[in-house]
């Protein structure tokens, strides 16, 4: 298990998303999102190892192991598949339908999904504004130095164009 593998998985999220579904083999969104998944979880177990004893992964701690795998595929591919999942859970059919090839402007499009509304950071792991469930924050701090600043006015809209 290393950092090296866990590199590759990655790749090949990204790599799939840059290509899209060919014309002579189809490629779904869920042939995509199982990849992902597929990297996620090793990232994560390469978390746990690092918790667990760092010389598993070679002296590096928990903290070191997530910033050196957020590469530039790991960003893009962790967005799509957000938005992926999001689209999926309200109509399952999206899983079966080809997955669409992206440029790498698109891709930095993309990068809206996983960035935090108010400090703009880019986070894996956001938390959604459950009036609007659409704003998304990386942490309490931030969600609430947004509401105060502009997000009270901007949430109710938000709300009722989502209805
Ligand atoms: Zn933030
Ligand atoms: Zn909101």
């Amino acid at each position: 298990m290393n950092l090296q593998t866990n590199r590759i998985k990655w790749l090949l999220c990204h790599q799939l998303l840059l290509r899209g579904s060919p014309k002579n083999r189809i490629v779904t969104v869920s042939t995509f999102l199982a990849n992902f998944k597929w990297a996620k979880k090793f990232r994560a177990k390469m978390i746990i190892w690092a918790e667990q004893n760092s010389q598993n992964m070679g002296g590096l701690t928990p903290g070191q192991i997530r910033s050196q795998t957020e590469t530039d595929e790991f960003w893009p591919s962790l967005a799509v598949a957000t938005r992926f999942k999001e689209a999926v859970r309200r109509n399952p059919a999206y899983a079966q339908r080809r997955l669409p090839a992206f440029t790498p402007q698109e891709l930095n499009r993309e990068l809206v999904h996983v960035r935090c509304h108010f400090c703009q950071e880019l986070h894996d792991k956001l938390q959604l504004c459950t009036g609007c469930e659409k704003a998304k924050y990386c942490s309490r701090d931030c969600q609430q130095k947004h509401w105060v600043s502009k997000h009270r006015n901007e949430c109710k809209a938000a709300a009722k164009g989502r209805s």
